[in-house]
């Protein structure tokens, strides 16, 4: 395999299919060479060498490859590297499979040295020293690693210098000034890295080579590597390419911009430009840049030139693209496409308008949207009518660019490190005037950034889109002082700590905290879905516990309940007493008492759910969790509960003592109380009976279904479904009724439920999987004890994905591919539903539907996703290999 591939005028390696190999920046380099974009010629060193870093041979590979690639390069624009005259600078970027921004090195205006650019300078005046002060920071930084996160001597020196000369940009600097600066730069080097000093272009070229090879193993490419679950073993690219000058004069400059506006999706093109700059000024969010729209007046032919470069790349890689330009004495270059990131809102909206558009397919549309973005459109907003408000109450502090869309409250923080520590306590904003990749897990620790500096493609908006977090950046109006913990608004002194509102949306922010409102399926997502269920094998459905939850998981398109935790219903405070009452009774005919009184709770409950589910599905499960969970804690609470129930705290006390288990998740919990305690589960058939013939009377019938959890052998099941089909045809029989149809099944929870399918299927109709305990009983790792360690396990890359968020495919799911296979061999038509948190995952819900699942089950709010990834999931495997959509089955689809 090559060491390098080129692009330019006359010869072109590579291709957009190759990201593997290329990296994605690398790969649409070569692609945009191939339709005649106007691209600096250049050369890719593939991902291939940034595995093998460490062998020995490594730098001298890189040389050879250098070497060739130079000449190519040299060829096409007819320079020469290191040349005193007029030399061929180069720039050295990243560029992984996916766009990981800012988290990796990039080495900008190699080749030069101070002699060249004095004698350069005689031809390009001030550019000649702009780019080696450029290029010495850049080294000093990535090659030699003299910058620490909080200490940049170069920006500390170029700080000082535009005090001394009173000038706030270094655009005002003079061509001394810059040349003094590199003096500056040169000295700091020599002084904290003279073992490196003097560093020839070539050596300082191949060594920034390497550094941005190495860099993809730098912490922070690691933790949003965690965090966008991108596999370890990817590697990035690195680019080679001639460097054009957007910093050449007044008739130059850099500019990013998206096809469509990445935030709302209007199909506008939409973007910034700074004139007399480097890209990197642009995105680093340190000098606010102008509209791309201020270009058409001030140079009209370049304008349109750009709108057609937009409209090409768009149409050629039939995607929102997201550009980096530079405008080098008057002539346009593109530096960059690639496949624009997006808030959930602007990813919808752009799916549907291609379609419309006749651009793309409405499965591929389907394609374009992560399923967890949706969840994010389902997020808190603020209301038009309390933004008003809250501007007329003079609550408006801050206005600027609206930069991601979306609401939050929380504490204001000032760095990182704070958001992430009072994150933990609750939600926070995070206030910076900029931030850079070094803020990645404060941001994602927040629930809003606000930022001072910066525009819409600045890392703060770039990253909170991608993170789903709003954002408002470029607040010119205010003073941060992050070592005093104050932030100053006008005549108004704010302190860390201090809650506000931000508004993403329309680019506010709100002193205190604005009330938010959950947002709606509207418009492009409605038909997004409604193309979803047309592709879906897997059918959706709910947990839901309460019949406000069940309405709104129908309003998010839910088909049916997948999972009611009917000891949700006890927790509230008016039934926690009886319930309680039911635990501490001394024998049974006490047990029933107190039972009776929670009946008609239990049944009032049941009527709303099916009321709110009528013509579908709705699976309620049996008391499952250990009975210590519905008593008090604590003394206190044990002498309040003895005092309500009329006893002497004692008898609360040795009922307690009496529950208590060392390991209540395997103890005394699912069917296991219904063996010991048969009252509580009839209890809860006759509630359920009585609830559905009266539902079913007010024209609310439903497809009625009732598991059984925490399974492990088929007696267990079949005393219990006797136990349930008994009381239901008491309930029938006294009210006059015929037999009320009822499927009952099991969960699988347990690896031996799922070894004793076969016999299981004897009795139940279905199985639902409760991935969350077959996760915790397989790995034999607790679920409430796990979170503390399994952060130790993904660092270290020993476990790829959490699995009690993403189904583990080699283990939990061959005990589940087992279980459906045998229980189908003895029931063909069982139907196999997954109610666990991985009823909601993308991931987990292709893994399932690979397994020939019927259902998938979740909390409303995931519903929407998981009605996406379902269809994903459908479409993902190649057509030979989808199974067919099944008629819809009485139990699994209404
Ligand atoms: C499960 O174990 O996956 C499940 C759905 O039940 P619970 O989370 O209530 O234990
Ligand atoms: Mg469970």
């Amino acid at each position: 395999m090559p060491d390098i591939y080129r692009f330019g005028k006359s010869h072109t390696d590579g291709d957009a299919s190759m990201r593997e190999l290329l990296g994605g920046k690398g790969a649409n380099l070569t692609e945009m060479c191939r339709i005649g974009m106007p691209v600096p010629p250049g050369f890719i060193l593939p991902t291939t060498l940034c595995a093998i870093t460490a062998e020995p041979g490594f730098k001298k590979r890189l040389e050879g490859a250098i070497d060739e690639g130079l000449r190519f390069i040299e060829a096409e624009t007819k320079k020469k590297f290191a040349d005193k005259q007029d030399p061929l600078l180069i720039a050295v970027r990243s560029g992984a499979r996916v766009s990981m921004p800012g988290m990796m090195d990039t080495v900008l205006n190699l080749g030069i040295d101070l002699e060249i650019a004095d004698a350069w300078s005689q031809r390009v005046g001030r550019l000649a020293f702009d780019a080696y002060r450029r290029n010495l920071h850049m080294i000093g930084d990535v090659v030699l690693g003299i910058c620490a996160d909080d200490d940049d001597p170069f920006e500390r020196a170029l700080t000082e210098l535009k005090r001394q000369r009173g000038v706030a940009t270094d655009t005002k600097l003079s061509t001394e000034d810059l040349r003094a600066l590199a003096l500056r730069y040169e000295a700091i080097i020599v002084e904290r890295r003279s073992d490196r000093w003097p560093l020839p272009p070539y050596e300082a070229l191949v060594d920034s080579a390497a550094a941005v090879f190495s860099s993809w193993n730098a912490p922070r490419a690691r933790s949003y590597r965690r965090l966008h679950r991108i596999p370890e073993h990817w590697g990035t690219a690195c680019n080679v390419q001639a460097m054009v000058f957007g910093d050449r004069n007044e008739e130059s400059g850099s500019g990013v911009c998206f096809t469509r506006d990445p935030a709302t999706g209007e199909p506008v093109v939409y973007g910034e430009y700074l004139r007399n700059a480097q890209g990197e000024d642009v995105v680093a969010g340190t000098r606010t840049p102008y509209p791309i729209d201020d270009l058409r007046s001030e140079a009209p032919a370049l304008h349109r030139e750009l709108l057609d470069a937009c409209r090409t790349l768009e149409i050629h890689f039939r995607d929102l693209q997201d550009i980096e330009f530079t405008i080098d004495d008057g002539k346009l270059y593109i530096l960059q496409t690639r496949r624009g990131k997006r808030s959930a809102i602007a990813a919808v909206k752009i799916a549907c308008d291609l379609v419309r558009e006749g651009r793309i397919r409405t499965d591929e549309a389907l394609m374009r949207v992560e399923p967890a973005e949706v969840e994010k459109l389902l997020l808190p907003a603020l209301a038009e009518e309390d933004a008003e408000r809250a501007v007329r109450d003079g609550r408006a502090l801050l206005a600027g660019l609206a930069a991601s869309p979306g609401a939050g409250v929380g504490r204001i923080a000032f760095s990182s490190k704070r958001a992430v520590e009072w994150a933990q306590q609750g939600p926070v904003l995070l206030v910076r005037a900029e931030t850079s990749a070094d803020d990645i897990e404060g941001m994602h620790a927040s629930s809003g950034i606000v930022t001072r500096t910066g525009g819409s493609t600045s890392h703060a908006a770039v990253v909170a889109r991608g993170m789903g977090r709003p954002a408002v950046v470029g607040c010119d109006d205010f003073a941060l002082r992050p070592k005093d913990g104050t932030l100053q608004v006008g005549e108004r002194l704010f302190r860390e700590g201090d809650v506000w509102t931000i508004d993403g949306t329309r680019g506010r922010v709100f002193e205190g905290e604005l009330p938010l409102r959950p947002s709606g399926l509207a418009g492009d997502l409605e038909r997004l879905l409604e193309w979803a269920d047309e592709v879906a094998v897997l059918a959706v459905r709910a947990n839901a516990d309460t019949p406000g939850d069940a309405r709104q998981a129908r309003r998010f398109g839910a088909l049916g309940i997948g999972l009611c935790r009917t000891e949700h219903m006890f927790f509230k405070a008016e039934r926690i007493v009886a319930m309680r009452e039911m635990i501490l009774a001394e024998d049974r005919p006490a047990r029933e008492k107190a039972l009776a009184k929670l009946l008609p709770m239990q049944r009032e409950d049941f009527r709303g759910l099916f009321e709110a589910m009528a013509g579908l599905p709705v699976t309620i499960r049996l008391l499952d969790p250990p009975l210590h969970e519905f008593l008090p804690h604590g003394e206190q609470a044990e002498i309040e509960l003895a005092r309500e129930l009329g006893v002497e705290p004692r008898v609360v006390h040795d009922s307690v003592e009496r529950t208590r288990e060392q390991n209540p998740m395997l103890g005394h919990r699912g069917c296991r109380l219904a063996i010991s305690y048969p009252e509580i589960a009839r209890m809860q058939a006759r509630a359920i009976a009585e609830a559905y013939l009266d539902a079913k009377r007010a024209g609310h019938g439903v497809l009625l279904v009732v598991m059984v959890p925490l399974v492990a052998t088929r007696a267990e099941l079949e005393v219990l479904a006797e136990l349930v089909r008994a009381e239901m045809d008491d309930v029938a029989t006294s009210r006059g009724e015929g037999r009320i149809p009822c499927h009952i099944g099991s969960m699988i929870e347990l690896p031996r439920a799922a070894l004793q399918a076969g016999a299981l299927a004897e009795v139940a109709s279905f199985f639902s999987f409760g991935t969350n305990d077959l996760t915790q009983t397989t790995f034999g790792l607790s679920r409430d004890d796990a979170a503390g360690f399994i952060s130790d396990y993904l660092a270290q890359g020993v476990l790829e994905h959490d699995p009690f968020r993403q189904l583990d495919e080699e283990g939990v799911g061959e005990l589940i591919r087992l279980a459906i296979k045998r229980g189908r061999s003895t029931r063909p038509d069982l139907v196999c539903g997954l109610c666990g948190e991985h009823g909601g995952d993308k991931a987990s819900i292709a893994i399932f539907h690979k397994m020939g699942g019927d259902y998938v089950s979740c909390s409303p709010f995931r519903v929407p996703g998981a009605r996406l990834a379902v269809a994903q999931a459908a479409l993902g495997l190649p057509e030979s290999q989808r199974r067919s959509t099944r008629a819809p089955k009485s139990v699994s689809r209404s």
